[in-house]
């Protein structure tokens, strides 16, 4: 799929082409650390259920119960206010979807709704000036019609293989996501390249495992670069144990992507563990 042209509405100027950045004058100076950006990084809770070891894991624990936390981020710091996923539309609808596999439901607390979390922090969908996707499942992406004047940033080679599987319903994207995607969003979908420099401070990394759009967002912050690697890495158990998860495409690219999160010096922040709301009160990382 041809890379659309990129419409930043938020941005300061219009982005472009991604080599025309480090030549300009304002905010997209970064490439040459004429201006840099150290983003706040703060996660939310969107919803929690139990699911079994042997979801989690390949190798351990199959029975045991585990808590299991789903989140959107919010990175603040830049031009505008940049989200993390978007978490899910509907919370009836992903307990159906995912009936055989939870332990116990998804409960969505009050105020754990994505615009109520915005609003908690004085911030608008309008004043989303991008939403990075850690991959394109539902309950990560389906409220992605909500950010008018965000430009959207999936994995392009994700993107590419969701289209190719359309027809023979292997598709894992949501039709509510995919179709605008190719249709009445295009204007402001910027398809990611493997290992690219999308906007100051931040750089996306193509992982797999999980899905074929599944990718790392890194972010420079004043504590170092923290890596938000979504579900090819569940839990900072994975990590420990050199476990991968098991709802998986390709068990390889998994640990290929917890090998590469290890040695990258970044802070990780997997994609479903509660422990990180322990570890970070109040969701604040930095
Ligand atoms: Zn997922």
């Amino acid at each position: 799929m041809p890379r659309p042209p990129h419409m930043g509405i938020m941005w300061g100027r219009p982005p472009g082409a991604r080599g025309e950045r480090g030549g300009g004058s304002g905010p997209f100076r970064s490439e040459r650390g004429a201006h840099l950006v150290h983003y706040h990084v703060k996660g939310f809770r969107t919803g929690r259920l139990k699911l079994r070891g042997k979801t989690i894991f390949s190798a351990h624990d199959p029975e045991g119960v585990y808590d299991f936390t789903m989140y959107v981020w919010l990175l603040t710091g830049g031009d505008a206010p940049i989200l993390v996923d978007t978490g899910p539309k509907s919370i009836a609808e992903l307990n159906r979807a995912l009936a055989k596999m939870t332990v116990e439901p998804i409960v969505q607390d009050e105020g754990e709704d994505v615009l109520d979390i915005l609003a908690s922090e004085g911030v608008s969908p309008e004043d989303i000036g991008a939403v990075l996707f850690t991959h394109l499942h539902y309950d990560h992406c389906s409220n992605a019609d909500l950010f008018p004047n965000a430009v959207l940033y999936p994995s392009g080679k994700g993107v590419a293989e969701a289209v190719a599987r359309l027809d023979t319903g292997g598709c894992w994207v949501p039709g509510e996501v995919i179709y605008p995607m190719m249709e009445e969003w295009k204007s402001r979908v910027h398809l990611c390249g493997e290992d690219e420099a999308v906007l100051p401070g931040i750089r996306m990394r193509w992982l797999g495992g999980h899905t074929p759009c599944s990718q790392a967002i890194i972010v420079d912050t004043s504590a170092g670069p923290v890596a938000l690697v979504g579900d090819t890495i569940f839990t900072y158990k994975n990590l420990e144990l050199d476990d991968p998860i098991n709802v998986c495409e390709s068990v390889e690219e998994c640990r290929a992507a917890m090998a590469w999160a290890r040695e990258s010096g970044a802070l990780i922040l997997p994609g479903h563990d509660p422990e990180i709301l322990a570890r970070y009160p109040g969701g604040v990382v930095v």
